[in-house]
């Protein structure tokens, strides 16, 4: 019979926040999967339980991956862990969950810490609908159109950022979508955790003074519902006038659609039509 892969949740700083499910899984199973061996060595060490670890990380998840399915599929079971929190939440993951489910082996999450989810609890902004967005991409040009894209979104929007990328990362935002309310919110479960309520123009303005330390978590508000809802023909007109004022029509569509919250696609088609 096939073995049972297990997605272990670990703490996102404090260890206390170990579960005893969590012991009981690594305890059990006949090899843990880490993303960094020598990180979770020292959660195994702190629990006393000794166990084969197994790398699985982003860059040998190609040839990491069949050979914990060729366990799985001889009847053992394994642990996936992560460096912190979820595995498959901006973890490795999700392309072994992928395989497994592919090969009908059974899939078994033990929850832990999740940051994303903490610092929107956290947040005081509407929690009834949210996206996780993750980390921005690196490239400028692929990271400012995402983040028109995001313009219009009306959901609360979560983001990862590391410290280095934090100032850059608010100001992008607030070049491109204005000001905004959101909670920051640094180093959770740890001694110097914080969650700061302020908007992107003062966020800036702090973090021009202020070096940012530390992992942190950003949770923005969604836009504001427009109140005067546009029309197809008033939106192809307000493309027209760009296309007069020097856009091409893909960036004309592009920009009514994400400053209306309107259909980029059935706009095109429209305006092509
Ligand atoms: N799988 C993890 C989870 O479930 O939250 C996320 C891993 S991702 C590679 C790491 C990012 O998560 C950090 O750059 C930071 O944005 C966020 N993060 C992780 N731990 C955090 C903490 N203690 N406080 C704030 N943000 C944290």
């Amino acid at each position: 019979m096939a073995g049972i892969l297990y997605l272990v949740g670990t703490p996102i700083g404090n260890l206390g926040d170990i579960s005893p499910r969590c012991v009981e899984v690594l305890s059990s199973v006949d090899f843990v999967a880490a993303e960094d061996t020598r990180v979770s060595i020292k959660i195994l060490n702190h629990l006393g339980i000794k166990k084969q670890l197994v790398s699985y990380y982003e860059h040998n998840q190609a040839e990491s991956g069949p050979k914990i399915m060729e366990r799985l599929m001889a009847g053992e079971s394994c642990a996936l862990v992560t460096d912190a929190g979820m595995p498959a939440i901006s973890d490795p993951g999700e392309g072994l969950v992928d395989l497994c489910v592919k090969a009908g082996i059974r899939v078994v999450c033990i929850p832990g810490p999740c940051a994303a989810v903490s610092a929107l609890a956290l947040s005081g902004l509407p929690t009834g609908r949210f996206t996780f967005e993750g980390f921005l991409p690196v490239n400028k040009k692929q990271r400012g159109e995402q983040l028109d894209e995001l313009k219009a979104e009306k959901r609360t929007m979560i983001f990862y950022e590391a410290p280095h990328k934090l100032k850059a990362t608010l100001n992008d935002m607030l070049t491109v979508w204005g000001d905004r309310e959101l909670s920051i919110s640094r180093e959770l479960t740890k001694l110097h955790e914080e969650t700061v309520r302020t908007t992107l123009a003062a966020a800036c303005e702090y973090y021009a003074a202020n070096e940012p330390k530390g992992e942190f978590v950003l949770v923005v508000r969604g836009a504001e519902e427009t109140e005067h809802v546009i029309s197809m023909d008033e939106a192809l007109e307000l493309v027209r006038t760009l296309q007069k004022e020097g856009k091409s029509l893909k960036d004309a569509v592009k920009r009514v659609a994400s400053d209306h919250g309107l259909s980029k696609n059935e706009l095109y088609d429209m305006a092509i039509k």
